[in-house]
């Protein structure tokens, strides 16, 4: 085989591209990464330590459940895990409480997912099963969760593969990296130049020819690079951006069976924890879940940060869509205000930092991450195809439990540099 014909580009440095790389590379491959940003993590997005006192996550946060890929990695980086621990509180508009799961539908609900064969959208599944009055509390819980957790549309969302996460309790444990998801960018990142990638920064792929068996990738820049294969790692809304070619581009009309969520991100840092010492009984608070403009919240427990963190996930941060950052976080403060029956001024002369990002307007990411629909495993088996020079991975194309997350994105880049070596 001749130099050229061992050289693959991969398109984004996220995790699913880093993952590519060094497993790639390893196998003795030349390896080019373009990345349009001026730094490598993609949806990973570690904000300045000296701002908020510890490696804040402006991104991705938790490592979900099980994640073998992840938490190998970790392993290999000499980087531990804190577990998540701490109360989850609500607040309903009048006052706080420790949220309880004692829905007296939760039995019935188990059994009905437990039995499921057909899948069907999330909204199609209550409305058959719980339309009474009796159940709009769970229904509402429910549609808050696929909408603020999975960034989705309940009306499209996919029943059988939410079912995991409304089984037996909820979600599996979640837990945070100690030097957070940074720390293992940084570790693949090293790993990948030592094993001789070469990763450029700034470079916005616009589009990708095939002639023959060899593939020719264009920057907007005017960079050419010519290689064998290509991997496009680029989240799903970015993937029609990109000029490529026929039996490449005739794949991508599936891509619309794919939900792709948006969630925006607000980190607030205080002088002092000042919820903490209004009330004691917070002391052990995580989450904080509310019907405010900002309707989630959690903190750092148990490390003692002044830091709270807000989300609101789904088709109503749409409602949102003119608030610039600095909107955001006066939206921020107003809930908090609102939830502590605080005067907003009060709350606002606490904070010395603050970052708020609506990961829409994000534009090389154009939302935050994908969900299923009950045609997305379809749709994932015919991009997956390896016709062409061209492949597709990232979190979008990963097929088994938690799609959207940090470990979907690793596995999926470890998926298809393996599909390529055994070629
Ligand atoms: C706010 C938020 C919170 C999240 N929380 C969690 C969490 O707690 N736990 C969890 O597991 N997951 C979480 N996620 C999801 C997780 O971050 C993603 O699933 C994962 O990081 C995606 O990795 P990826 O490699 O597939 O894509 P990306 O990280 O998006 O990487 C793709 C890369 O391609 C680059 N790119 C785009 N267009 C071009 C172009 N034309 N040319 C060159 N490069 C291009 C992008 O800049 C990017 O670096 C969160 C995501 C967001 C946005």
């Amino acid at each position: 085989m001749s130099e050229m014909a061992e050289h693959i580009v991969i398109v984004g440095a996220g995790a699913a591209g880093l993952m590519a790389a060094r497993e790639l590379a390893c196998a003795g491959r030349k390896v080019t990464v373009l990345e349009a940003r001026a730094r490598c993590g993609g949806r990973i997005h570690q904000l300045p330590l000296s701002e908020f006192g510890y490696p804040a996550e402006g991104g991705a946060e938790f490592v979900h459940g099980e994640a073998p890929v992840t938490r190998g990695l970790l392993r290999e980086a000499g980087l531990s895990l804190q577990e998540i621990e701490g109360e989850q509180w609500s607040f309903d508009g009048a006052r706080l409480s420790r949220e309880e799961r004692d829905d007296p539908h939760e039995a019935e609900l188990q059994a009905l997912l437990r039995d499921l064969q057909d899948d069907l959208p999330v909204a199609e599944f209550l409305r058959r099963h719980f339309a009474g009055n009796d159940s709009a509390s769970m229904r509402h819980s429910i549609e808050r969760m696929v909408e603020g957790y999975d960034a989705a549309d309940p009306e499209r969302a996919s029943t059988l593969a939410l079912r995991e996460e409304w089984m037996d309790g909820g979600h599996a444990p979640q837990a945070r990296i100690d030097g957070g998801y940074g720390a293992l960018v940084d570790f693949l990142v090293a790993d990948c130049r030592r094993h001789g990638v070469t990763i450029h920064l700034g470079c916005v792929v616009s589009a990708i020819e095939e002639d023959g068996r060899e593939a020719v990738v264009r920057c907007a820049g005017g960079d050419v690079h010519g290689c064998s294969r290509v991997i496009l790692t680029v989240p799903l809304p970015l993937l029609r951006e990109i000029a490529l070619p026929a039996s490449a581009s005739a794949r991508l009309a599936v891509t619309d069976d794919i939900g792709f969520g948006n969630v925006i991100k607000i980190l607030l840092r205080f002088a002092r924890p000042w919820w903490r010492e209004r009330h004691q009984d917070l002391a052990h608070m995580t989450f904080l879940l509310s019907e405010q403009k900002i309707p989630v919240w959690w903190t750092q427990y148990p490390s003692q940060h002044a830091v709270l963190t807000g989300w609101f996930g789904g088709p109503r941060t749409l409602e949102l869509d003119s608030l610039d950052p600095q909107g955001l976080i006066e939206a921020g403060l107003g809930s908090l205000a609102a939830i502590f029956k605080l005067p907003r001024e009060d709350v606002a002369g606490e904070l010395v930092a603050a970052s708020a990002t609506n990961w829409a307007h994000d534009p090389f990411a154009r939302g935050a991450y994908s969900w299923a629909t009950p045609r997305t495993r379809a749709a994932q088996a015919i991009l997956a195809r390896a016709d062409g020079l061209v492949s597709f991975s990232g979190e979008a194309l990963y097929r088994g439990p938690d799609m959207g997350t940090v470990e979907a994105a690793l596995a999926s880049g470890l998926e298809t540099a393996g599909l390529i070596l055994r070629r």
